[in-house]
């Protein structure tokens, strides 16, 4: 970020209305740039103490203090949002993870589906086709067909 970009967002971040990725580079550059940073410090001062003069509040006696506290509690704001949503990925990549080693392993725990083999059966034997495969004759086939039933 550069210093005239910087500047130009510093009330922005003193109303605290800066979007994180805006305000993480912003507090970077304010961390290493000592110009930025002093120009933050009087405007910090400015606009607190008006701010403070329009809610009949008793004024600060240190503006600086407070500045550093306030960037102190952006940076540990911003890793916190940062974290919360490297961990909403990383909770989401291991219920996928999950998901996809319950549906595998499924397949390995599971019984194998019973077999069921048939015992019984109504169905009538087709004669032609019998005829073909049963070694004894036909009237044998029809003569124990007829006792079966
Ligand atoms: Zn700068």
């Amino acid at each position: 970020m550069t210093c005239i970009k910087t500047q130009s967002l510093i009330t922005a971040f003193i109303n605290d209305e800066l979007e994180i990725d805006v305000l993480e580079a912003f507090v970077e550059h304010i961390r290493t740039c000592d110009e930025c940073s002093e120009e933050l410090e009087v405007y910090y001062a400015l606009l607190t103490a008006m701010k403070q003069l329009d809610e009949d509040k008793n004024l600060s006696n240190n503006y600086k203090q407070e500045l550093i506290e306030k960037l102190d509690k952006t940076e540990e704001r911003i890793i916190h949002l940062r974290y919360n949503y490297y961990r909403k990925k990383g909770i989401l990549v291991f219920i996928m993870l999950l998901w996809a080693m319950f549906f595998s392993l499924q397949h390995y725990f599971d019984p194998p589906p019973l077999e069921n083999p048939v015992t019984e059966s109504r169905f009538g034997l087709r004669k032609s086709f019998m005829e073909d495969r049963f070694d004894k004759t036909s009237e044998e086939l029809e003569g124990f067909l007829e006792n079966q039933e």
